[in-house]
């Protein structure tokens, strides 16, 4: 029987991990498909206190990974399937093997949905990025394209305008999504420009960094291609909790549900941090946090249980 399991191994798992060991309570992480999460796919992270020189997001996860390590986290490679409650404890279904648990912190994050275009992938890092606050600092000066049209794609827009000579939102329709102040936000923008009903097609580039976008108008077929060195995909996200469905509450678009104070899911004996629950912030810091915040519950829960 495991004290607590964390499943999801990117910087909310592990900074709960960090403070789960020290307490010792040996802690074990289950690492899931996408070991490392989200910041395996950022270049360079400026905004992480503590690095004023910067650090890859790779980089931040190894060291992480070291320091939970450290105090004496374990690993498992396994992807969990599902969850069952029992009279207090917890069964986890990894596939060929179940792991028993007293308390669960979920931190399995959130994907950017991406285009999924072949070329798009290849261009990742090398002027795609799915991360304005992420990667908006390296398109100084440059012709950036955004492409979304709800909230976030014109937040991306807007913020992306300090660094960016000149922002591009393309969009599938000719109206957005995104709220009234929002899109006044961007259309009163005059480094913001726009291209209605048009879809990306293609990425271009020269293999080390892109170059242009083709795109194509789906009202009037019309493709055309258009030079920019960014382009930020901002078509939403999805929370990965379908393993939790039917075991604790999720929002109308899948997030986990949590108390804003304590972080515990509806379930007693589950919490979340990251990600998986914050659809608002979304950094690095923020996860960070909630992983202490939901170790330190942790921790409080198996003493009184005790
Ligand atoms: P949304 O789902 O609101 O918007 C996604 C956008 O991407 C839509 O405009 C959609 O087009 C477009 N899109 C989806 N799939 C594709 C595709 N394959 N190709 C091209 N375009 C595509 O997601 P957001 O991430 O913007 O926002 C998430 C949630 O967070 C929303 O509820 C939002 O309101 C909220 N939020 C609120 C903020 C605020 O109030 N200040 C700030 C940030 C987020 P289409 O419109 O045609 O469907």
């Amino acid at each position: 029987m495991e004290n607590v399991v964390i499943i999801g191994s990117g910087i909310a798992g592990l900074t709960a991990a960090i403070y789960l060991a020290r307490a010792e309570l040996s802690p074990l992480i289950i690492k899931g498909n996408e070991e490392g999460g989200q910041l395996m796919l950022t270049t360079e992270v400026e905004n992480f206190p503590g690095f004023p020189d910067g650090i890859t997001g790779p980089q931040l996860i190894m060291q992480a990974t070291k320091q939970a390590e450290r105090f004496g986290t374990r690993f498992m490679h396994k992807f969990v399937r599902g969850i069952k409650k029992m009279d207090d404890y917890f069964v986890i279904d990894v596939g060929d093997a179940k792991v028993e648990a007293r308390a669960i912190i979920v931190s399995t994050g959130a994907s950017a949905r991406w285009l999924d275009l072949p070329s798009e992938k290849a261009y990742r890092g090398k002027g795609v990025s799915a991360c304005a606050t992420c990667d908006g600092a390296f398109f100084k000066d440059k012709k950036v394209a955004v492409i979304g049209g709800g909230d976030v794609a014109c937040e991306e827009a807007d913020f992306l305008t300090k660094f960016a000579s000149e922002v591009t939102l393309i969009h599938r329709r000719d109206e957005l999504r995104a709220s009234k102040p929002m899109q006044n936000r961007v259309l009163n923008n005059p480094k913001i420009k726009f291209i209605w009903n048009s879809v990306v097609e293609e990425v271009i580039g020269d293999g080390k960094a892109m170059t242009a976008l083709k795109l194509k108008n789906i009202k009037s077929g019309e493709v055309k291609e258009v030079p920019f060195q960014g382009m930020f995909v901002s078509i939403g996200h999805v929370p990965n909790t379908k393993f939790l469905e039917g075991f604790v509450d999720l929002d109308e678009k899948g997030y986990l549900k949590v108390d804003s104070q304590t972080l515990q899911a509806s379930v007693q004996g589950v919490w979340g941090a990251g990600d998986v629950h914050d659809h608002k912030y979304r950094q690095a810091i923020t996860a960070a946090g909630a992983g202490c915040q939901a170790s330190l519950e942790v921790e409080r829960y198996l003493s009184e249980k005790k």
